[in-house]
């Protein structure tokens, strides 16, 4: 688990428009990232221009940034891999400096790459004072002792992209080597419609299914969280079907699923629910 450089087989190669709203935020990469990667002999003269080499999203749970982050590699033509902080810092204990220098090294070899660091707060967090294990010191003066060298060598593209739901946790050290930070926010109604019409996608829906109306129905629900009611929505005639065959009707035989409707949804909210709280 240290490292994961298998994507998920359902998230392989996926891109941008397979991601629904956060077009500021797509454009913002385009430019930083996407550009210097494919094309770094643009961004090699004069001192104006240079690659980015850290990144940081931060925002609510569920918004999509490690999806965002496989798109960006997809997108840029790079490398992808990604760690995890909290099980960086709770299962290797004592082998801190091996395993960061191999992550290091490794990328190296991978380049043009990005080493995602989903909640970079666990592993490179304020210093925890007394109370912090000397192993989760040692791993994050290795982890920035190799980034620094990473910085250093102008032409390597790789780049460090953080995520964390808690920013405020960062200390300076590593706020300042993620000198850029995108802030992913909640869909809004309208943004909330084009995630559903991408997950939906490949759905049966009733005719003139009523996208608008599921989007203003779903305030304060991630992308995550519209995933899962979705989930629990397209269940419901699954659900009904079992139901109707236990009971002996269509002689016991399995019929065609009926199509989704918008009331499925709004029966599946009591089970999903947003997950921030939410304040309208
Ligand atoms: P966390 O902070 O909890 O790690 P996250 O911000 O990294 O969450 P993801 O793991 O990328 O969020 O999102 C979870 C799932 O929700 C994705 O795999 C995807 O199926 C769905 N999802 C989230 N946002 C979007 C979006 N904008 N468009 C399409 N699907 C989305």
């Amino acid at each position: 688990n240290f490292i994961s450089a298998v994507v998920p087989s359902d998230e392989i190669g996926v891109k941008f428009d397979d991601i629904g709203a956060l077009e500021d935020v797509k454009k913002a990469l385009n430019e930083l990232v996407i550009l210097p990667m494919r094309r770094p002999e643009l961004f090699s003269r004069g001192n104006l221009l240079r690659p980015c080499k850290g990144i940081l999203l931060f925002g609510p749970p569920g918004t999509g940034k490690t999806l965002l982050a496989k798109a960006l590699a997809t997108e840029a033509g790079a490398n992808f891999i990604s760690i995890t902080g909290s099980t960086l810092t709770s299962k290797w204990f004592g082998d801190a400096e091996k395993l960061t220098k191999a992550l290091f090294s490794f990328a190296s070899k991978l380049a043009p790459v990005i080493i995602f660091v989903d909640e970079v707060d666990s592993l490179l967090g304020a210093r925890g004072g007394s109370f912090e294990h000397e192993a989760t010191r040692r791993m994050r003066n290795e982890f920035m002792a190799a980034w620094d060298g990473l910085r250093s060598k102008e032409n390597q593209r790789i780049l460090i992209l953080g995520a964390t739901n808690r920013p405020f946790d960062l200390d300076d050290a590593v706020i300042r080597r993620l000198p850029r930070r995108i802030y992913i926010d909640l869909p809004d109604a309208e943004n909330r419609m084009k995630i559903l019409r991408i997950v939906l996608a490949q759905e049966n829906l009733v005719p003139d299914f009523e996208y608008d109306k599921l989007a203003k129905l779903t305030e304060g629900y991630s992308g995550s969280d519209l995933k899962n009611l979705c989930i629990a929505a397209a269940y419901r005639p699954v659900q009904e079907l079992i139901e109707e065959e236990e009971k002996g009707g269509n002689n016991g035989i399995s019929s065609v699923l009926r199509a989704l409707n918008v009331d499925d949804f709004v029966e599946s909210k009591a089970k999903v629910g947003p997950s921030v709280a939410y304040d309208a």
